[in-house]
């Protein structure tokens, strides 16, 4: 049987766990002496609860910054009606999400708000702007299921066609968390998809969704040892020609 170091393929015997928000940290957007006071703006209480002990400032941007924004919406089995969340949204924040599950608790995502979560858009919000930050409060406020502490920001309203000027790629985000900075290989992303097409599967190192799923007859030629010494065997391999990843 090959070793996993003489293929391109995951080596399952090193993913780790890590604690939510503690890779991203190492990366996120360092808003210090970058925002400037100005007289607070008085949120919807709606709006204001969602932050840490409803505390929020309302800030000027000195200088263009980094923000990040989870979104995604799909149309309804039965009811053909779109639900989640759109592109162009009120909510930001200046870390990228290490995973699914991960932006979920940072963020403190409740389902019933029934953001897919498949995608995040990177962008450049311009000095200049005026917003209001704080610190994502832990969701539901009751029971606190999703811990949030990721860095909210509420943007200032534009138009789809301004928002479109900032934004620097789109991505789709994985189930499995990351352990390198993201990519963002899109230009654009279908905001809402068909839900049977919801988290269709994509290649984790290069985002391509050409994506080979191993058969059954073909299990002995896709499995490998890993670095020590698990038995793995991949289920797909990414058709990218310049990728070929498997996993
Ligand atoms: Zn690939």
């Amino acid at each position: 049987m090959k070793s996993i170091n003489t293929v391109n393929a995951c080596d399952y015997d090193q993913m780790t766990l890590y604690k939510s928000g503690e890779f991203n940290s190492k990366y996120k957007t360092d808003l210090k002496g970058k925002l400037k006071r100005k007289n607070k703006q008085i949120l919807p209480d709606s709006v204001a609860e969602t932050f840490l002990n409803s505390y929020y400032e309302t800030c000027e941007t000195l200088e263009d910054i980094i923000l990040y924004r989870v979104f995604g919406k799909y149309i309804g089995k039965n009811t053909g009606k779109e639900y989640g969340a759109e592109i162009l949204g009120a909510y930001a924040t200046t870390e990228f999400a290490e995973s699914m599950i991960d932006v979920k608790i940072r963020l403190a995502l409740l389902p019933e708000w029934r953001n897919t979560k498949m995608y995040e858009v990177k962008f450049c919000l311009p000095k200049g702007s005026v917003i209001n930050i704080g610190i994502a409060a832990p969701q539901p406020p009751d029971k606190k299921t999703f811990a949030g502490g990721a860095e909210q920001i509420i943007l200032p309203k534009v138009s789809r066609k301004e928002m479109d000027k900032w934004v620097i790629g789109y991505r789709r985000i994985g189930a499995r968390q990351l352990t390198k900075i993201p990519t963002y290989p899109f230009n654009s992303v279908d905001e809402v998809v068909e839900s049977i097409n919801l988290y269709s599967v994509f290649c984790p190192e290069c985002q391509c969704s050409d994506i080979h799923k191993v058969e059954n007859d073909e299990r002995e030629e896709y499995t490998f040892v890993g670095s020590k010494g698990g038995i793995y065997t991949m289920q797909y391999k990414c058709l990218n020609s310049k990728c070929g990843y498997m996993w």
